[in-house]
């Protein structure tokens, strides 16, 4: 159980000198006890002090990093039971199971529809980021090159997943400058994995027996040992339970500050149910609560995107629209003659209204206003985007001198600002477009300036 507030307080120099960013000690105190704030805010915590509080100011889940490069995947660090009291930190990382006892070209297929799922939306690239290389037969080099295989052909994260100790150190030694995720530590081979993963520097599974006591007594004893990146696998499979095991864990992380159960949690969805389907299911489930790496037996676009999009709704910070830089975009390379179009940032706006354009073939200057990450109508409503300051944007932004024509469709949400755009534009001809971007290719393809 972590220290109270007035516990940290005491520990404190209570000059309430307010350089923390507080007013006083004792909402710093108060604060650090929350997990609020971090410890080095206060230059003046004496050496002593930091000592005893070092616990304290750590993050109540472990954040800790499986893999490097472009897959790489953070996990951990979340501060809150719900997203809508901050926002969820990282999101998980999502894996496929290769096995040794699996063909070549089973193995490659998932490896290319791997590389295959990617996909574009609101700017970013949606796409898993792992496998979980298991040992089916007990044969190191077997092990060995296929995780090796699965590594070099893909430039994914690994998870390395093997009931012999010696099977899974052979893999580790070779492939430890990718910082695997080693799978895993249970109460019969705590030590030897426990070294393993010392002398590797690489993230350990804890899989406990079906009860959280397993779990924190195999961290408890593992960071007793020096081992501070641990991901905890209960051992449960059944989806209930598991459920309430997650919450559990991050109740007890973030709120009782119960340091043996602050570590990120895998669910492996491939042994909780039988088919892709319900596979995906399992995994929508924990994207939601709380898991930090779900794996899959397979890769298949039509369970990947769904999930894709989970988690980014998920993960985003619901107190920060998503947006889009103000600016001129060019779509279809256009020149002097070509339509302008004016919308807000709002980031889906622009990914939807700039898609919709871009399909019509049809040349054409997109201008984003910035409206501080808000939609047409609600930007409409809160008067960002009035006649006036989608005037003062266009004015400024330079498109004027990219195109010889003086017409400009706006949204048609929007159709009542065209009076006083015109006004702020002089001289230049208001197009109401449609309401709807599916509408757009239509409307772009009987524009006349
Ligand atoms: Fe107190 Fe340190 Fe904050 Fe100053 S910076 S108010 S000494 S906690």
């Amino acid at each position: 159980m972590g220290l109270t507030g007035i516990q940290i307080f005491k520990l404190l120099p209570k000059t309430n000198c307010g350089e923390c960013g507080v007013p006083t000690c004792l909402a710093f105190a108060m604060n650090l006890a929350a997990g609020k704030a971090e410890l080095e805010k206060c230059p003046y915590v004496s050496e002593e002090a930091k000592e005893k509080l070092a616990s304290e100011s750590a993050p109540p889940i472990r954040p800790l990093t499986i893999g490097t490069g472009d897959y790489a995947v953070k996990v951990g660090g979340e501060t809150v039971m719900f997203r809508h009291e901050k926002t969820f930190v990282n999101p998980p990382g999502l894996a496929a199971m290769v096995s040794t006892d699996e063909d070549d070209a089973s193995v490659q297929g998932k490896m290319d529809r791997f590389k295959a799922a990617q996909y574009d939306r609101v700017g970013l690239t949606l796409r898993a980021e792992m496998f979980l290389v298991n040992d089916a037969s007990g044969d190191a080099a077997k092990f060995v090159g296929l995780a090796k295989k699965v590594s070099d052909g893909t430039g994914a994260s690994l998870i390395l997943k093997s009931d012999k100790v010696d099977v899974l150190k052979a893999a580790a030694s070779e492939l430890k400058d990718k910082k695997p995720l080693l799978y895993a530590a249970t109460a019969a081979n705590a030590d030897a994995l426990g070294e393993l993963a010392k002398e590797v520097a690489c993230p350990l599974v804890v899989k406990g027996d079906g009860s959280l006591d397993s779990v924190a007594a195999l961290t408890e004893k593992l960071t007793g040992m020096g081992l501070k990146d641990l991901v905890i696998d209960t051992g449960s499979r059944d989806l209930k339970k598991v459920f309430e095991e997650q919450i559990l864990i991050r109740r007890a992380a973030l709120k009782d500050k119960y340091r043996p159960l602050g570590f990120p949690t895998i669910i492996m969805a491939h042994e909780m149910a039988d088919d892709l389907m319900n596979e995906s299911l399992v995994a929508a489930t924990f994207i939601a609560k709380y898991g930090a790496v779900i794996t899959m037996s397979d890769f298949q676009p039509h369970s990947l995107f769904p999930l894709f999009l989970e988690r980014l709704n998920i993960y985003t910070d619901p107190q920060r629209p998503m947006t889009a830089e103000q600016g001129i975009y060019p779509i279809n390379n256009p020149d002097e003659n070509s339509p302008v179009l004016v919308t807000c940032n709002f980031s889906l706006t622009y990914f939807i209204v700039s898609g919709e354009i871009e399909s019509s073939r049809v040349p054409s200057w997109l201008c984003v206003q910035d409206t501080e990450g808000l939609s047409v109508m609600t930007a409409w409503a809160a008067g960002k985007f009035s006649g006036e300051s989608v005037g003062s944007f266009i004015n400024k932004c330079g498109i004027k001198d990219k195109v010889k024509h003086t017409n400009i469709i706006i949204p048609g949400y929007a159709a009542g600002i065209s009076g006083e755009l015109e006004e702020e534009l002089g001289g230049w001809t208001i197009s109401v477009g449609p309401r709807e971007a599916s509408q757009i290719p239509k409307f772009l393809k009987v524009w006349k300036p």
